[in-house]
């Protein structure tokens, strides 16, 4: 089925007890915040904006770093806030009904809505900590965004004088097994897998579609674009996000 949100709900849906959520860049569009990769994304209009979040790039030129700095401190300043997509999720797991939260944004919009903290996986890391590339010293991102604004234009590690950067994934940098490890178990784990805002297209995310359905999972995708999944999922939902969720996970 494509295309609006069905009513009634599908009662596997309604029924469903362990829902994994995968999230992307379209649930935390609402909040201002740009999707990269989407058509109209920061990555698809300027490629070289990608150097930014290139590790070699990022290690090699100090320039890099400086701008990355300001862009974070632009990102904090701007004070993004949850909207109704989060807060849909925030409300499945009040039902209960939440098995865990996979999210690809950097953005701790879903801890901010009032998720758990047990409950998201942040495979791609935070924005909120900063990462030492030496000797991986872990801080919050508020104190190095005042030496920052206090004049320093890359600050560097106060315990081994290494290059920070934000605790996020960086292209040529591995993710953290622990986090894909859980995100697999939860993916193999559920009753309904619900890809929210994402293209699929990235992995490990993409991937964890799949280990629903091996695992005999149904799938639900709500994305703009269509997506590589769409073929294999028992729902399709084009709506906007915003009105979709709140429809799709009230409860049954
Ligand atoms: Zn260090």
């Amino acid at each position: 089925m494509t295309g609006a949100v069905p009513t009634p709900l599908p009662d596997w849906l309604t029924a469903a007890r362990r829902i994994t959520v995968l999230t992307g860049a379209g649930v935390s569009t609402d909040s201002g915040i740009p999707d990269y990769r989407g058509p109209d994304g920061v990555w698809t209009r300027d490629p070289d904006a990608e150097k930014l979040v290139t590790l070699c790039y990022y290690l090699a030129d100090p320039e890099i770093r400086r701008r990355s700095w300001l862009m974070r401190r632009d990102l904090q300043a701007a004070d993004p806030r949850p909207n109704a997509g989060h807060a849909a999720l925030v409300d499945l797991e009040r039902q209960g009904r939440l098995r865990a939260l996979v999210t690809q944004n950097i953005d701790g919009l879903h801890q901010a809505a009032g998720s758990g903290p047990d409950r998201v996986l942040e495979i791609h890391g935070t924005v909120h900590e900063v990462l030492c590339t030496s000797c991986g010293d872990r801080t919050p991102m508020r104190a190095a965004l005042d030496r920052v604004e206090a004049g320093e234009p890359d600050p560097a590690c106060l315990v081994c004088g290494g290059v920070l950067k934000s605790a996020t994934i960086y292209f040529g940098q591995l993710l953290e097994e622990r986090v894909v490890e859980a995100a697999v178990a939860a993916a193999a784990d559920c009753d309904v897998f619900l890809a929210v805002g994402t293209s699929l297209t990235v992995h490990p995310a993409a991937g964890l579609v799949e280990v629903a359905v091996r695992n005999g999972a149904r799938v639900v995708v709500v994305n703009a674009e269509p997506t590589p999944y769409d073929d294999v999922a028992d729902l399709v939902v084009h709506e906007p996000i915003g009105t979709a969720l709140p429809r799709l996970v009230a409860a049954g």
